[in-house]
């Protein structure tokens, strides 16, 4: 009796434990900063999300003058589907609706509100593709999978093992970065994804005929995306086999944070590596750290390849025959991927626990 007494206090410790850890875990992770006080205020980087600021803590039934600009936010990045023209400044249902679909999709904590950590996402600088995406079938299950497809999976076809064509416009170009900059940058990025699948890339001189078209472009060029100016939407690149990867020529694009000063700068490796996941098929991923999450903040560089970005990708195209998971773990061991599965373990030992003490 004494040791099944015994037992049982120790193991309602642990559980009482293993619980408080539970729900303690975002307590775990760094506080969000405002807006403010990571975009700073003299690079005014996109004057309509700048003013969303002012509709932190807003939820249902509020009506705040501008409230209309971010229903057109919403509805750009594929989280309201009424047309434009309708919207006013009350935050009705289908806004309520749409920001807890956007705080899903972003990994964030789903309030419905307009809470500061969702108004600083919103406001950071971030790829122009739309988070609409086609999530795994089986995601309800395995719920650690948060990478995603475009609508139909397309993907690049061919042979199983698949070379595809880069080129870069000679007319859509930046001056202040050398040519083999740039070129250096991308040929890293794309090695990135050709070290976990097999697909390979090679420059081609013939832009016309390349499978793969890059090109830096301002404001509205032609292709129905039009670009916005310094910071806010930073690229986009089109699904398979579409091909085509675009970079805001507003931005201070740069190769070297030590030589480029400007607080507005933004690392073109981690966004062409970024893009080139959608020009193979990847959607936006809800894991903060993959590669394929949709923002990323200016002098910030982000470039390697997550669990998630290979699973992933894999799932579309199987393995390179060279890859091996464990050179990813050690750079993943912070990841939610990681952190998703030590949930889901400490979940069922908690159940087991539970279950033996019935
Ligand atoms: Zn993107
Ligand atoms: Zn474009």
């Amino acid at each position: 009796m004494f040791q099944f007494f015994r037992y049982y206090n120790n193991t309602s410790f642990f559980l009482s434990l293993s619980l408080c850890l539970l729900f303690s875990l975002p307590s775990l992770f760094p506080a969000r900063t405002l807006p403010g006080d990571f975009l700073p205020a003299d690079l005014s980087p996109n004057a309509t999300w700048n003013n969303f600021v002012n509709f932190i803590d807003a939820g249902k039934g509020a009506n705040f003058s501008g409230m209309s600009e971010l229903k057109k936010y919403f509805h750009r990045f594929g989280y309201l589907q009424i047309v434009p023209d309708n919207f006013t400044d009350l935050f009705d249902d289908n806004l309520e609706y749409a920001v807890q679909n956007y705080q899903k999709n972003l990994g964030l904590t789903v309030t419905g509100r307009l809470d500061a950590g969702t108004v600083t996402q919103i406001m950071a600088p971030r790829c122009g593709v739309s988070d609409a995406r086609k999530t795994s079938s089986s995601d309800e299950i395995h719920v650690t999978k948060h990478y995603a497809y475009f609508y139909g999976q397309p993907r690049w076809r061919g042979s199983s093992h698949t070379t595809l064509t880069y080129a870069f416009s000679r007319d859509h170009t930046i001056d202040y970065l050398s040519p083999s900059d740039v070129k250096d940058a991308f040929r890293r990025s794309f090695s990135r994804w050709s070290s976990v699948i097999p697909v390979n890339f090679t420059e081609s001189d013939t832009y016309s005929t390349a499978d793969i078209k890059i090109g830096f472009y301002g404001g509205d060029h032609g292709d129905g995306e039009p670009f916005d100016g310094v910071l806010g939407v930073l690229a986009h690149a089109f699904s398979p086999e579409n091909g085509r990867l675009h970079l805001d020529d507003a931005e201070t694009w740069a190769v070297d944070f030590k030589s480029s000063k400007s607080k507005a700068a933004v690392d073109l490796e981690s966004v062409a590596t970024h893009e080139i996941g959608h020009i193979l098929g990847l959607a936006h991923s809800s894991v903060k750290d993959a590669i394929m999450y949709p923002s990323l903040s200016p002098r910030t560089k982000k470039v390697d390849l997550k669990i998630d970005d290979v699973e992933g990708i894999q799932a579309l195209y199987g393995s390179n025959p060279d890859f091996s998971y464990s050179s990813l773990m050690e750079s993943d061991i912070s990841s939610g991927w990681v952190i998703g599965r030590s949930i889901k373990w400490l979940t069922y030992l908690v159940l087991v626990i539970v279950g033996i003490l019935l």
